[in-house]
């Protein structure tokens, strides 16, 4: 007889799914009994415990990835201008990927949709810390215009890593530490490349191990949302509209923008490039992971699309970190959502630190299955939104995490494409 294999074996996002519905079910039953205080000292507690292990990891994790991923541009040197183009072409795919998301997510505005009683419940709730970060976001605007410079260069980098909320200063350290160890002859930084090469594997085992506890961090959450909307079904109609309003924002970089640009600057047309393309965005659709993808995007960038295996070789295993387009719209438009249910209005000056943290943070991103939730409980921290806030969208995330790796990999397609143009 056939034994029942065990829960553990079930794939990670059918675990977090069924987290989710136990999750709505026990916040159900507690609203009926009347045990709505049961979760929120016994349940609850385990959801948070998830956000903190997230937030535990983020900065170790943008340290090591950064500084690993700077002096492997050792590779600069022999393809520098291939080098210098391909970041530079990362770096503007991301930010019209953040100003899509920032664009719709304040159009559509899916938080507003929640029963203002039930969003002011919640924002007593995080009455201290949201004050807090508004006082902090406030002395932000009273400063002068090159205030942010200081913000982004640390006085001391034990301090700014202590804090989740001055990422941007370990970030600035990282990038100098990598730019200094690339400047050194070679035969000396050797000892520092294996080091980062073994932390970052030893980085990235912690960040799946953190993740694989997802199921029960969701079942928790999803019970306290449950318990703390009082099973109010608008916030519910504010996940779907969120939802459609990442997916929307997804659909318009992969099927808008991305055509437009290899259609203007690359010799590959747009329907073909698509059609080549269709089997990789289904892998990593499946896998939702671009690191798991890269080989077959390498297979079908120089098999199907003729990029030089030269070029492809350089430009696809950089994207994996750097160029993660469809994470970053996504986290502009949750970043949005999340501030519109707490009440926060976000200011110029913070939407632009959205902008900059999006950006910078999303070459952090590590290419695995709900990669970004470790970079998005930062990137909130550091605009002044409670991370406990994550909890709003985190049960939904699955489908999301699927399209977004999808558009992920077909921008480090378009990029490979075009730097390839001779
Ligand atoms: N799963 C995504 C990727 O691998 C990262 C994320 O957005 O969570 O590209």
């Amino acid at each position: 007889m056939k034994r029942p294999r065990s829960l553990k074996h079930l794939p990670l996002y059918v675990q977090i799914l069924a987290g989710m519905i136990l999750g709505v079910l026990i916040g159900i039953t507690a609203l009926s009994l009347h045990g709505e205080q049961l979760v929120t000292d016994w349940v609850k507690p385990w959801g948070n415990l998830f956000i903190r292990l997230l937030q535990l990891i983020a900065v170790p994790l943008i340290f090591v990835t950064l500084v690993k991923g700077v002096i492997g541009l050792k590779d600069i040197r022999r393809f520098s201008q291939l080098g210098g183009r391909t970041l530079l072409l990362y770096l503007i795919f991301i930010t019209v990927a953040v100003i899509f998301g920032l664009t719709l997510g304040s159009t559509v505005r899916p938080g507003k949709l929640v029963n203002p009683e039930i969003a002011s419940t919640l924002q007593v709730k995080y009455e201290s810390s949201i004050s807090e970060k508004t006082t902090a976001a406030a002395q932000v605007q009273s400063n002068g215009p090159l205030h942010f410079l200081q913000e982004i260069v640390p006085a001391n980098i034990v301090e700014a890593a202590a804090n989740n909320s001055t990422i941007l200063q370990v970030i600035f350290f990282a990038v100098l530490l990598g730019v200094a160890a690339l400047l050194v002859p070679p035969r000396q930084i050797r000892p520092v490349v294996w080091l980062f090469d073994s932390l970052d594997a030893i980085i990235m085992k912690m960040v799946s191990l953190i993740i694989s506890t997802a199921p029960i961090g969701v079942t928790a959450l999803m019970a306290a949302l449950v318990t703390d909307f009082r099973g109010d079904l608008s916030m519910f109609s504010a996940l779907g509209m969120y939802a459609l309003t990442v997916i929307v924002g997804l659909l318009i970089v992969m099927y808008l923008f991305y055509p437009i640009v290899i259609h203007c600057f690359s010799h590959t047309k747009a329907k073909d490039f698509l059609r080549a393309l269709y089997p990789v965005q289904l892998f990593a659709f499946t896998t939702s992971s671009s690191a798991v993808t890269l080989p077959v995007t390498l297979e079908a960038v120089t098999k199907k699309l003729g990029v030089s295996h030269e070029t492809a070789s350089f430009v696809l295993p950089v994207g994996v970190t750097v160029n993660m387009d469809g994470t970053s719209c996504y986290q502009a438009i949750a970043i949005l959502f999340i501030a519109q249910v707490l009440g926060i209005d976000l200011t110029l000056p913070q939407l632009l630190t959205v902008l900059l943290m999006t950006v910078l943070s999303s070459i952090g991103t590590p290419g695995i299955p709900g990669g970004s939730y470790v970079i998005l409980a930062m990137v909130l921290t550091s605009v002044g939104i409670p991370p406990e806030g994550l909890a709003l969208i985190i049960g939904i995330d699955r489908p999301l995490d699927m399209l977004r790796t999808a558009v992920n990999v077909t921008g480090d397609a378009v990029v490979a494409c075009m730097v390839d143009k001779k």
